[in-house]
């Protein structure tokens, strides 16, 4: 079958919520993947910043292989040492011995996680920013700060606020003794890779600490090491109350995870949630083997070395406005608004990358990439942006 059938077949079996993909993928080694056509792509969106090892990574591949093959599924009536062995891991990520993890499957689910953990402060305000992306779920679309993706679907969740990413004046306005929490991603992915000023996650975590409201850290697309950091905050100095955590932690698997530290590890009592695959064995033999070939191979300090040699690279490109984004998450804004068709061109030219916006151009990938297709990159498109001229 050709990439023309796959579409034909997706357009006669599958929902038209995403609307109709132009390629077929069917295998994929490292940051390269083949087509159904047998044409090859550099991979520079890694399944929209989840294969954090890009394809088919060994480590990856003998722990799956070897967890399916001992003992598949176990549900949460009974304990597993992969997810124990994850959950000890994260916490001691977050550098808080009293945190504890929750797991589930995706990023919305982390989220509904933190929404429910903050009912049970006995309040149900909630704020969140505008442009944020939380995920599609009624719950986490609550939290969602994006019109076009909210508006078919409402009414939504009561009690929700959006106000301005970055702007810590409409934060101090918008809180109060009846905040429950306040979500943020520590850089906004979906809505074009929007980094906030350099104090503002600190200056939220004061008014949070001031009204006793909670701090959640949406790390969804930051996480995992993206950023050059395990959660994408760190650089701020502040102790988030919840993480949430999804796309790269299961390296390609789905795997998310609701983080609560301090207090918040408390709030849930036994009944109030849960999820009949979360802590499966095999996603969570993938997270841990992701995380530790992303430490034995330091590869959050190589993710930086790396953004240093894009972004300087890519911003000396005619037609482009500037680059964004902190380690392996990088958003391009082009001075025209033809995103979309910049995309389409480089996936002509044999690399995958997605527009995040009318003007902006996300690249997310695998943290293993190397120098090499780094510069196939970078002159890929700028031979893509010149014949545009
Ligand atoms: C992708 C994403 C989500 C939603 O994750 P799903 O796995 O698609 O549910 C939530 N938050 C952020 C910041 C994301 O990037």
């Amino acid at each position: 079958m050709k990439n023309s059938d796959y579409i034909k077949s997706w357009t006669q079996t599958t929902q038209n919520n995403y609307g109709t993909p132009t390629l077929a993928l069917v295998s994929g080694k490292g940051l390269e993947v083949t087509d159904a056509d047998g044409k090859k792509y550099l991979d520079f969106l890694g399944g929209i910043a989840t294969n954090i090892l890009g394809h088919a990574h060994p480590a990856i591949v003998k722990a799956v292989n070897k967890q399916i093959a001992q003992l598949g599924h176990v549900s949460n009536f009974y304990a597993h040492p992969n997810a124990l062995e994850l959950a000890s891991k994260l916490i001691s990520m977050t550098g808080d011995k009293t945190a504890r993890v929750f797991f589930c499957q995706s990023g919305a689910e982390a989220n509904e996680a933190a929404l429910k953990l903050s009912r049970r402060s006995g309040r149900s305000r909630v704020i969140a920013a505008q442009g944020a992306f939380h995920g599609r779920t009624m719950g986490a679309l609550s939290l969602t700060g994006q019109p076009a993706k909210r508006e078919p679907f409402l009414p939504l969740i009561k009690g929700v606020k959006h106000v301005p990413f970055g702007d810590i004046d409409s934060m101090r306005r918008a809180i109060s003794k009846q905040t429950a929490m306040v979500i943020l991603e520590p850089i906004m992915g979906e809505a074009g890779v929007i980094i906030p000023p350099i104090d503002y996650l600190a200056n939220v975590r004061q008014l949070c600490d001031k009204y006793g409201a909670l701090l959640v850290i949406d790390a969804v697309q930051t996480g995992m090491g993206r950023t050059g950091d395990w959660f994408g905050y760190e650089y701020s100095g502040i102790k988030p109350d919840v993480i949430t955590l999804a796309k790269g932690l299961g390296g390609g698997l789905p795997l998310g995870a609701m983080i609560a530290l301090g207090k918040a590890a408390n709030l849930f009592q036994a009944g109030d949630h849960g999820s009949t695959f979360g802590g499966n064995p095999v996603t969570t033999s993938a997270g841990l083997a992701a995380i530790s070939v992303i430490e034995k191979n330091n590869l959050m300090e190589k993710a930086i070395a790396h953004h240093e040699n894009l972004s300087t690279e890519i911003a000396m490109i005619p037609g482009v406005k500037e680059v964004r984004g902190a380690g392996l998450l990088i958003g391009i804004e082009l001075e025209a608004a033809h995103a979309a068709k910049v995309a389409k061109a480089l996936m002509e030219a044999g690399v995958l990358v997605n527009a995040a916006n009318a003007s902006t151009i996300r690249i997310a990938p695998a943290l293993t990439v190397t120098e090499a297709q780094i510069r196939k990159f970078i002159s890929i498109f700028r031979k893509v942006l010149s014949d545009d001229k």
